[in-house]
């Protein structure tokens, strides 16, 4: 991999403003510790203005966890992509299997999500994956293949470089169950080669793999070929944890 991995943590539904706060200020005094890789941290909503501000300047992403493809309107409890660049978000994940599951973030959703957060100035974080089911009736690939398409299907295609894509395979998202090195290998080819085939002949975007990654994991997976960074979950709630897997 020649250009600099991205590792995000995706601190899912975890922290008060006091504890992200404290995060923060030591992930930014140990930064140097984490030269090398672009970081990013997925807070909860409440405290994206908080941790963008201690960690303004430092080039640490600060992303949602999700945000609606309107600009505004009747929406009750919902967030655009333009107010979350105004709170302070530099970037948004879209399509975690925990917001397909929870709350009907469906495919056709997020083929205008994906867009509208690129036309917000975020980076958006597009989450991919089959479920434990589907991957043992032996339809790993064709979930993808609908999953990539129709994400992507908004993308103009001189912004595909601008989006991230996170292969996360359901089962293995908290349940310390990590996929093979081949496991992620296939997946990983098989996305970038999809995309460049029937989106762009490039395929220059960042491809991510999540589930169950930690300090114990995370260099081994950092070393497959297509595979640009990590999205993780519950190993980022803890700052050394997570610089930790940043210096891997
Ligand atoms: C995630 O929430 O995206 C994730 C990968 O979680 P975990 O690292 O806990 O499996």
């Amino acid at each position: 991999m020649s250009r600099r991995p991205l590792v995000a943590g995706n601190w899912k539904m975890f922290k008060t403003r006091a504890e992200a706060r404290a995060f923060a200020e030591t992930l930014a005094v140990n930064l140097a510790q984490a030269d090398g890789v672009e970081l990013a941290i997925c807070p909860p909503f409440t405290s994206i203005d908080v941790v963008a501000m201690i960690l303004q300047g430092t080039g640490v992403g600060v992303f949602r966890q999700t945000g609606h493809e309107s600009e505004n309107g009747a929406h009750t409890g919902e967030v655009s992509m333009g107010m979350l660049a105004d709170a302070g978000a530099s970037g948004v994940l879209l399509g975690h299997s925990e917001r397909r599951a929870d709350c009907a973030e469906t495919d056709q959703a997020l083929a205008r999500k994906v867009p509208a957060a690129l036309a917000a100035g975020l980076t958006p974080v597009l989450c991919v994956g089959e479920s434990e089911f589907e991957r043992d009736s032996g339809s790993t690939k064709a979930i993808l293949d609908v999953q990539v398409r129709e994400g992507l299907s908004g993308v103009p295609k001189d912004r595909l470089g601008d989006v991230v894509v996170a292969y996360e395979p359901i089962w293995a998202i908290g349940t310390g169950k990590i996929a093979t090195a081949q496991e992620i290998s296939q997946m990983a080819n098989f996305i970038k080669e999809f995309v460049s085939k029937n989106f762009s002949n490039i395929a220059e975007f960042y491809l991510l793999y999540g589930g169950s990654v930690s300090s114990k994991n995370s260099a081994e997976i950092l070393q497959i070929a297509n595979i640009d960074g990590l999205l993780v979950g519950g190993a980022s709630l803890d700052a050394n944890e997570f610089i930790a897997i940043a210096n891997s």
